[in-house]
This record gives structure tokens, C-alpha cells and sequence, in this order.
């Protein structure tokens, strides 16, 4: 089947095109509008649904165009119904449904955090039980996943996510927005002291990091150097990561590790779990292009779905916050 996908759940508008017969993605392409919410330090709700709505008709030529194909070879179209922000969602679903109404073909809409449960997993198989960690801009969640929609989630954030956390760091430290690859970078070209930064007692498997944001303030009020501050805020937040992960993997014996999310694009974390697969475990990680949001792990979420339930009505609807 010809899959098309779509995500505009955030900032970034992406369509891809999917042959799920070859398990292959055949275009993936994303628009970025990190540029527009850079003076907010954040991303602006309705900034983002216009520029959705500017964009989606390019970005849908361009995957149509480098993946060789036309309209009418589409078979199934898959959106991001939840969660993100809503007038945005709605800019990818209903031109996501316009296209399905208009040929006839079937729709299926996308839980966000689903696809960046699979994303490593495009253009393979996953593992029948595997251990997920989903790191990005809103969610920080332990998932034991035994299989398409059987979930159980084991730990998850109590306050802000690690990518949010990022993102909040590096406005407070004055280093621009996305704050997650600004950080890593500066992490990757430090070679100093590391300060002392608390890691969140919280219960079980959950995380928190609103406590090391406030340390990162105090710190940042008695003037130490931004550079110092935002590779021992990565040192510290990465740890922490994987301290709790690597309890999970014990306690659940599972040896299947699937991290996702724009986090899981991380030089510090990929090399963390690295050492987790010289200890015997099996690491699966998206590619680059995979980690942020894209309509690649949409289409191969959407398409998996499909094949279990069938079809959705055009009367399905956008949801700014849904539990997988
Ligand atoms: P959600 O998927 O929870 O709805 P989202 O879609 O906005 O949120 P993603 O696009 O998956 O989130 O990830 C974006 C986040 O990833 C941002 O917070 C960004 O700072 C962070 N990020 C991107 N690259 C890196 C990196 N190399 N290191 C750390 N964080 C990163
Ligand atoms: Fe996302």
C-alpha cells in the first residue's frame, strides 16, 4: 500500500510517502518553523497553525514529487489526531481528510506519541516485547510496550519533559530556541569542570525536572558561564535518563530498549546507551531524521493500525491531550 503521513501536531510540518509493502519510506520531508517562534522562546499556538496552513500544500508536492509518485497512487492517508496543539493538528487533519474524501481512499488517524513509540522500528520489525523511552518537547515516559497498543506506562514525568526542560534552560541561559541541540553542542565542545546539580528523588520510575531547571537559575544568578552551566545541566539530565532506565530494564527483564523522540537525538544519551548494548542489551534508536517529528513514523504507525481496526470516520477529531 502507498501510505501518505502527515504530522503537524507541533512546529514542524511533514508529510511523508510510505510503501508498506517494501517497508520502505520513499519521501520524508519536514518544514521547519523554528525560525518564527524564535523571538517567543517557544512555540505560539496560532503562529503555528497558519504557517501549517501556508506550508502543507509544498510540503505535500515536495514528498509527492521525491517520492516519485502522483495523488492518485495514494492509498491510505494517516494524520496526528493527538496530542499537540490544536489549532494546529486540525490544519494536517482536515487536509489529511480533504485528500481521502476527494479519492475515495481510506483514513486513519495517529496517536503522536504511538509513532515515536515505533519510530525506530521503520523499515524493520519490531521486538514482541521491548522497553520504550520516550524523551521529546512534551512527554518523558517508560513504556513496557507487548505489542501494538498494549501499553503499560511505568514511569513518566511529574512535571516538565526532558526536550521542555532543554528548551527552558536555554532560554534562561540566553542560547536560543530549540534548546536541545544548542546544548548538545556545547556539550560536545566542553572540556571544563562539571557543577553539582541535583538529581529528583521521585518515586519509582517517574521523573521530574523542574528542580534542576530552578538549580540552573540559581546558578545562572550567581554568574557562573553559560557554557559550564549547559553541559552540567546535560550531564546531570541524561544520567538521570538513563539511572531510571537502566532500573526498568532490571526490574521488568526486559532486554529491548526502544528510545524515541527529539531527545533521543542526543550525542551524550546515544553514547550512554551504547554502553547499555556492550551489557547484553538490544539498543534501537530512529534514525536522525526519525527523532524529531515526521510524517515517516506516522505513516508506519498509521498503516499498522489500519491493518488491526480498519479504517476511521471523516468525523474523527483532533485531541490536544490523549493517554496512549
Ligand atoms: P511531543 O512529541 O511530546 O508532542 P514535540 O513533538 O514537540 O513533543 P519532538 O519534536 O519529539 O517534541 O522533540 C523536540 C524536543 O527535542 C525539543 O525540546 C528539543 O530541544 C529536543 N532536542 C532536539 N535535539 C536534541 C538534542 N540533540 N539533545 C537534547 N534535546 C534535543
Ligand atoms: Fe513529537
Amino acid at each position: 500500500m502507498i501510505v501518505l503521513g502527515i504530522d503537524t501536531s507541533c512546529d514542524d510540518t511533514s508529510i511523508a510517502v510510505y510503501d508498506s509493502s517494501k517497508n520502505t519510506v520513499l519521501s520524508n520531508i519536514v518544514s521547519s518553523q523554528h525560525q518564527f517562534h524564535l523571538p517567543f522562546g517557544g512555540v505560539v499556538p496560532e503562529i503555528a497553525a497558519r504557517k501549517h496552513a501556508e506550508n502543507i500544500d509544498i510540503v505535500f508536492e515536495e514528498a509527492l514529487k521525491v517520492a516519485g509518485i502522483k495523488v492518485k497512487d495514494i492509498e491510505l492517508i494517516t494524520v496526528t489526531r493527538a496530542p499537540g496543539l490544536l489549532p494546529a493538528l486540525l490544519v494536517g487533519l482536515t487536509f489529511g481528510k480533504g485528500i481521502a474524501y476527494c479519492l475515495n481512499i481510506p483514513f486513519k488517524g495517529v496517536h503522536h506519541i504511538e509513532a515515536h513509540v515505533f519510530s525506530p522500528f521503520i523499515g524493520s520489525t519490531p521486538p514482541e516485547v521491548f522497553l520504550a523511552l520516550v524523551v521529546s518537547g512534551g512527554h518523558t515516559l517508560l513504556i513496557l510496550v507487548e505489542g501494538l497498543g498494549k501499553y503499560r506506562v511505568i514511569g513518566k514525568t511529574l512535571d516538565d519533559a526532558v526536550g521542555e526542560a532543554y528548551d527552558k534552560v536555554a532560554k534562561m541561559l540566553g542560547l536560543g530556541y530549540p534548546g536541545g541541540p544548542i546544548i548538545d553542542r556545547i556539550f560536545k565542545s566542553y572540556s571544563g569542570e562539571y557543577l553539582e546539580l541535583p538529581k529528583p528523588k521521585v518515586p519509582g520510575f517517574n521523573y521530574s525536572f523542574s528542580g534542576l531547571k530552578t538549580a540552573v537559575r540559581r546558578l545562572v544568578e550567581k554568574g557562573y558561564p553559560a557554557e559550564q552551566i549547559a553541559a552540567s545541566f546535560q550531564k546531570t539530565a541524561i544520567e538521570y535518563l538513563v539511572g531510571k532506565l537502566k532500573k526498568a530494564l532490571k526490574e521488568f527483564n526486559v532486554k529491548d530498549i526502544a528510545v524515541s523522540g527529539g531527545v533521543s537525538a542526543n550525542s551524550l544519551l546515544r553514547e550512554k546507551l551504547l554502553e547499555l548494548q556492550e551489557e547484553g542489551y538490544r539498543v534501537h534508536l530512529p534514525k536522525m531524521e526519525y527523532t524529531s517529528d515526521n510524517g515517516a513514523m506516522v505513516a508506519y504507525v498509521g498503516f499498522k493500525r489500519f491493518l488491526l481496526e480498519g479504517e476511521d470516520p471523516l468525523t474523527l477529531n483532533a485531541v490536544a491531550r490523549l493517554g496512549l
